[in-house]
Formats: C-alpha cells, structure tokens, sequence
C-alpha cells in the first residue's frame, strides 16, 4: 500500500523524536559515568578539590557541580546499588562548594558572620529548653562542645553562634540576623543543600561536616571547625589537613 505524504510526515518526525531520545540518554548517561568517577577520585581524596584553585580549576568544579546537581538521584540511587557510601556525592559537593566560596568568605569581618549548629550536638542532659520557634542559647554548662565554640566565636567577634532547629528557624535566624557570612555544621545532605541555598543568596559559607550524624550527641572536630572560623583574608587559615 502506497504511503500518503502525511504518513511520511509523521514516520519523520518520529524518526527525529527517537533519535533525540537516543541521544539524549547518551548523554545523561556518559555525564552520570564521567560525574561518579570524578566524584568517587574526589572522595577518596578530598585533597584534590585544594589543588584546584586556579582559574581552571575551579572551572572543572563548577561544571562537577552542575553535573551532580543536575544528576543528584539517580547518582545517590547507583551508588546505593552498587553498595557504596550514599552520602558521597553530598560530601564531594561541600566539599566543592566550599573551595569555590573560600576566597569570598575569607573576606568577611569575623563581626559579620555567624555560626550555625545542629541541635543534636548538643548533650542529652542540656538544661536549656529550646523552641523551634524563639531559639535558644547556649547556658555554657560544658557538656557538650557547643559551650567551646562559643567561647572561640566570642574571643574572635563572630555575630553570633545559632542552634539550629530546622531549616525554618535557620532561614528566620539569618532574615533577622542579616549576617554576610555562614559557617554551618551539619550532616552531608543538609549542608549540600543548605550552602547551596544560602550561597545562592548571596552569602558565602563555609560548611563542616559532622564527625558522627545521626540525630542525637553528634560530634564535630573542633580543630577543622576552628580553622573555618579562623579564615580571614587567607591570612590566617591554619591548615585544615593538620
Ligand atoms: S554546653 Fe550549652 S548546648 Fe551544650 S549541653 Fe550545655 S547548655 Fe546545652
């Protein structure tokens, strides 16, 4: 039976859709692969995003980045299926970002920036009540290191140190607060997306992870925490490797 041109048409056009298709998965795919092996060499060497700090260099990040934010699901769901650790592309993209906003960071007044923490690292005992809503501060009891990074926020003129209690009383503490510069404290995911959202905003961070998450008396090393909060003017950074 003879083809009518409208049935040529349409054969066409499917054609291209399919080519485009076949392309397009090509793509998503040859980027997840060229994104995993690249943040896997990352993770086993955290060292590397350091390296990168010439103009070049933080060209790469930048388009890793993309690629993990782009990719971020079916990245976390393939490296859940292979069995390897699902926080890594969390970890890989602090640790990007954090290259990428130092210099602008460093660049802030102490009296211009904040600290936020987890509530959980707080000690189960803490005798202060905290609200979602109003906050609270730290009553300096000792228990946990909450009651040291304070006092180290104090001696340097930081704006503040700031519990969180969710992101809602994060984002309310920072409209109010008006600080040009965040050092957070969080598990991998929330910092990922936290610097992401703050940075996007206009305020350059500066995240640590936590040593141990998992929602109660977490634990944080005070001697990396204290060297991001000591980075001025790339002056005074002591090395965050020692
Ligand atoms: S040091 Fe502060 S935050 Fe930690 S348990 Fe004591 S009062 Fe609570």
């Amino acid at each position: 039976m003879e083809l009518l041109p409208k049935d040529l048409l349409s054969q066409e056009l499917l054609a291209i859709i399919g080519m485009i298709a076949i392309v397009g998965t090509i793509i998503f795919a040859v980027l997840l692969f060229i994104g995993l092996i690249l943040a896997y060499i990352i993770f086993r060497n955290k060292k590397i995003v350091r390296f990168l700090s010439s103009t070049f260099g933080l060209v790469i990040i930048k388009i890793l980045l993309f690629i993990l934010d782009l990719l971020y699901l079916p990245s976390r769901k393939i490296i859940s299926l292979l069995g390897g650790n699902d926080k890594m592309i969390d970890m890989v993209n602090v640790e990007m970002r954090n290259t990428l906003l130092k210099n602008r960071f460093s660049e802030v007044p102490y009296e211009d920036r904040i600290v936020v923490l987890p509530q959980c690292l707080r000690d189960l005992n803490c005798p202060v009540r905290f609200s979602s809503v109003g906050g609270a501060q730290c009553a300096g009891c000792g228990k946990c290191k909450i009651f040291e990074i304070s006092e180290r926020a104090k001696e340097l003129g930081y704006k503040g140190v700031y519990i969180a209690l969710g992101s809602g009383f994060v984002r309310r503490t920072i409209k109010e607060v008006r600080p040009k510069a965040i050092v957070g404290v969080a598990c991998p995911s929330e910092l990922n997306w936290g610097i992401l959202e703050f940075s996007n905003k206009g305020l350059p961070c500066q995240g640590v992870l936590l040593l141990r998450d998992g929602c109660v008396e977490t634990d944080v090393d005070l001697e990396e925490l204290f060297c991001v909060m000591e980075m001025y003017q790339n002056g005074s950074e002591r090395d965050r490797e020692n």
